[in-house]
């Protein structure tokens, strides 16, 4: 999606570790207008798949699926982040390896809003090597619901979360896929 790649060149900056530091319009302070434009093109790139329900991930991703949201006039179930673990039988939980912050979450969604009617759509801010994505799949999975598809704002094509959804036949839309990109010189290159 050439607005959110023109966006990225602009404010976006390459840190170290392969990180890409998008704060200041995507996931702290949040530019709703472009949020919308990507709303729009996810419902248009999903336009012939069954979506009942949006789920994403605490805390990035909770925006993102709100505004996409009201485009499939769906509700969002974001899956909570939590130290404790599941004693009461009233939660999915799966575990989650965390790229940013390099330490593993249990990462939950209460089993009443998640059925096997439902035909979920993922939505994340970031795909990089995918283990966010496998934790939310893993909790559809548990509930018996059908996996719609995945989308996501940027996926880093360099890293292999993506390559390994598409060989799972999965329904992947990426918004801006990262060819490659260089902290010391603060390159960016799409695919
Ligand atoms: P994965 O689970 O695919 O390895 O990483 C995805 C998650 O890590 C996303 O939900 C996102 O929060 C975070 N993440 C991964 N790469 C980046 C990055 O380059 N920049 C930022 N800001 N977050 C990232």
């Amino acid at each position: 999606m050439r607005l959110l790649e023109e966006r990225i060149l602009k404010d976006g900056t390459v840190k170290h570790g392969n990180v890409l530091k998008v704060d200041s319009f995507l996931n702290h302070q949040m530019d709703i207008g472009l949020f919308n434009e990507m709303g729009k093109e996810w419902k248009r790139l999903f336009e012939d798949v069954e979506v009942n329900k949006i789920l994403t991930i605490e805390a990035s991703g909770i925006g993102l699926a709100a505004i996409a949201a009201q485009y499939f006039e769906a509700p969002v179930v974001f899956a909570k982040k939590t130290m404790t673990i599941n004693l009461d039988g009233e939660l999915y939980t799966t575990r989650v390896q965390s790229f940013t912050h390099q330490r593993v979450y249990n990462v939950v969604v209460a089993k009443r809003f998640l059925s096997p009617e439902d035909h979920v759509l993922i939505i994340d801010d970031f795909l990089a090597n995918g283990c966010a994505i496998n934790g939310l799949m893993d909790l559809i999975y548990q509930a018996g619901a059908t996996l719609a598809g995945v989308g996501i704002a940027i996926e880093k094509g360099f890293q292999d979360g993506g390559r390994e959804l598409r060989e799972k036949g999965i329904k992947l839309e990426s918004l801006a896929i990262i060819k490659g990109m260089d902290d010391e010189t603060g390159t960016i290159e799409f695919m």
